[in-house]
C-alpha cells in the first residue's frame, strides 16, 4: 500500500510528558510520510497546561485529535496510590470509549501506536484487527528492563534494592540496585505488579518505537535486536526495533515573551536553566537550599518554580503548571527575588522551555532528567546538571553523567538526602566556569551533531521511521 493512504492511531497516556512526544511523532509521521494520523489523548481535568497545550495543537496541526476525557477514578484509588498504578488505572477505565471512537472511525486504522502507559488496549487491537505498535519515548535501556523484568521477577527474592550486586539485563549495561525504575522500588506496591504486567503487554505488540538513536546508545539497541536470552521474552518472533528519535518539539516562533526578552541580554551560554519537568516537585528544605544555592554560585539562571511538596516528588505530574500559579513563588526565601534580580529569572509553574534550551544563552540545564527533557538538552549541546526525582530518572542520570559524559550530579541522590547548598554553588560553578564544564559541554556539542544527522535524510533513524512505515504498508 502506498504511505498517503495510510491511517496511524496513536494513543497517549495522560501527562504533558507522554502528550509531547506523541503529537511530534504524529507530527513527523504527518508531514514527512503524508499519513493520515488521528491522536486518541486521554485528558486529565486538572492540568491548565495540558488543556491548553491540546488546544492549541487542535488549531494549527495537520492531524486529528480526540481527547478521550478522564474517567473519574477516586473511588479506586486514595492517598497512598502511586503514580504508575494510576496511569494504569486511569487508562484501564478509559478503554470503552476509546474502543468506541475506534469502532465508529469510518476509515478504521491501518495501525495502531500506543504510549508506554496504553498497552492494556491489546484486546481491542486485536478485536479490529489493528496491527499494533509501542511506543517508548525514553531510553532503549529502560525498555530491556521493562521487557525482562517478568525474568527478574521469577528469579530474584526480596527487594531489588537490597541487592549487592548489579541487575544483568542481558546484553546491556548493568543496572545498580539504587537506579532501578521507582515502581521497582517496593514489591509489595501495586505499581509493582502493573509495571510486570506492562512490560509483559510490551512483548505482544508487532514492534516497538523508541525514542533514541543508534549511536546513543549502540550497545543497547543491538541486544534488543540480537541477544537471544534478551528476546527470548518477546511473543512475537521478529519483534522490530525502531530507534526513530530523538523526537522533540520545534522551536515556535511565537512572541517574545520575558523570559526570551531577558536571554536576549545576556551572554552566550552563561544562562542555567533549572527546572523539574511537567510535575516533579521538592520538598521545602530542598527547595531553600536550591535557591541559596542558585544565589551564591553567582550564575545567571532562569529556575521554573513550583510549590514544594514533601511528600513523593512526581505529586504535581498529573496537574502540570497546576491552576493556580499564585502561590509558587511564597514559598522562596524571603528577599531571594530582590537579591537575585540582576543575575536570574524565576518562572513560577510552566515555562516556554524548548524555547529557552535552544536559546544560545542558555548553556547549561540543571534537569530532573525526564527523557523530553533530557534531548531537548541535548539536541541543543547542552551539558546539564542531572538531579533525578522520580521514573525511570535515575537510569537516565546515570547514563548522562557516567557513560555519556554529558552532565554532573549531587553525590546522592536528590530522592534520598538534601543537596545542599554548598554543593549546588559548586556544580554550578564546575559546570559553568571550569575546564571540566567546558569538556562536558564539547561532548554534549558532539551528541547534538550525532542526533541531527540521525534525523536527517539517509541517518538511522530517518531510516528507522521509513521501516516502520514500510512495515505498516506490507500488512
Ligand atoms: N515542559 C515545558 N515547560 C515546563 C516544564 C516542562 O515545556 O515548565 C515540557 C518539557 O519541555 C518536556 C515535558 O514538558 O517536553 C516534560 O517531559 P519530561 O519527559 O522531561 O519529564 P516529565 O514531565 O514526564 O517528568
Amino acid at each position: 500500500m502506498d504511505s498517503s493512504k495510510l491511517h496511524v492511531a496513536i494513543l497517549s497516556s495522560p501527562g504533558m510528558g507522554h502528550l509531547i512526544p506523541v503529537l511530534v511523532l504524529g507530527n513527523r509521521l504527518a508531514t514527512h510520510h503524508n499519513i493520515k494520523i488521528t491522536i486518541l489523548a486521554i485528558t486529565t481535568s486538572s492540568s491548565l497546561t495540558e488543556t491548553q497545550f491540546l488546544k492549541k495543537s487542535h488549531e494549527k496541526e495537520t492531524i486529528e485529535i480526540i481527547p478521550i476525557p478522564s474517567v473519574d477514578i477516586s473511588h479506586l484509588i486514595d492517598s497512598s496510590t502511586k503514580l504508575f498504578t494510576r496511569f494504569r488505572i486511569l487508562v484501564r477505565e478509559a478503554l470503552p470509549e476509546i474502543r468506541s471512537v475506534i469502532a465508529s472511525m469510518t476509515h478504521r486504522p491501518n495501525a495502531l501506536i500506543v504510549d508506554i502507559f496504553c498497552t492494556q488496549i491489546l484486546p481491542i487491537a486485536e478485536e479490529f484487527n489493528i496491527p499494533k505498535y509501542a511506543y517508548h519515548p525514553t531510553t532503549s535501556w529502560t525498555l530491556a528492563l521493562f521487557i525482562y523484568c517478568q525474568v527478574f521477577d521469577k528469579e530474584i527474592e526480596g527487594e531489588y534494592v537490597d541487592l549487592k550486586e548489579p541487575l544483568k539485563i542481558p546484553g546491556c549495561k548493568a543496572l545498580r540496585p539504587e537506579d532501578v525504575v521507582d515502581p521497582m522500588l517496593d514489591r509489595r506496591n501495586q505499581q509493582y505488579e502493573e509495571y510486570v504486567k506492562l512490560g509483559v503487554e510490551y512483548t505482544h505488540f508487532d514492534g516497538v518505537l523508541i525514542n533514541t538513536w543508534e549511536d546513543l546508545e549502540p550497545e543497547t539497541i543491538k541486544a534488543l535486536r540480537n541477544n537471544d536470552k534478551l528476546r527470548s521474552v518477546l511473543k512475537v518472533p521478529d519483534y522490530p526495533i525502531y530507534p526513530i528519535g530523538p523526537l522533540r518539539r520545534t522551536v515556535e516562533i511565537a512572541e517574545r515573551d520575558e523570559v526570551i526578552q531577558w536571554l536576549d541580554k545576556q551572554n552566550l551560554e552563561s544562562v542555567v536553566f533549572v527546572s523539574f519537568g511537567s510535575g516533579g516537585t521538592l520538598s521545602s528544605q530542598q527547595m531553600t537550599e536550591l535557591a541559596w544555592g542558585l544565589e551564591l554560585s553567582q550564575q545567571k539562571f532562569v529556575w521554573v518554580v513550583r510549590p514544594p511538596s514533601d511528600g513523593d516528588a512526581d505529586s504535581a505530574y498529573l496537574n502540570s503548571g497546576g491552576n493556580d500559579t499564585r502561590t509558587a513563588l511564597e514559598y522562596l526565601p524571603e528577599g531571594f527575588i530582590t537579591r537575585t534580580k540582576d543575575m536570574g529569572l524565576v518562572v513560577p509553574m510552566w515555562a516556554k522551555q524548548v524555547e529557552i534550551l535552544s536559546h544560545s544563552s542558555v548553556g547549561g540545564f540543571l534537569s530532573h532528567c525526564g527523557w523530553n527533557s533530557t534531548i531537548e538538552s541535548l539536541t541543543n549541546g547542552v551539558p546539564m546538571i542531572a538531579w533525578p526525582l522520580h521514573a525511570e530518572q535515575r537510569m537516565n542520570a546515570t547514563m548522562l553523567a557516567e557513560e555519556l559524559g554529558v552532565a554532573i550530579r549531587p553525590a546522592v541522590l536528590p530522592t534520598k538526602k538534601v543537596v545542599w547548598r554548598e554543593e549546588i554553588q559548586g556544580m554550578m560553578r564546575i559546570l559553568m566556569q571550569t575546564k571540566e564544564g567546558k569538556c562536558i559541554r564539547e561532548k554534549a556539542k558532539k551528541l547534538k551533531m550525532s542526533a541531527k544527522n540521525a534525523l536527517s535524510e539517509g541517518g538511522s533513524s530517518y531510516n528507522s521511521i521509513c521501516g516502520l512505515v514500510k512495515n505498516i504498508c506490507t500488512r
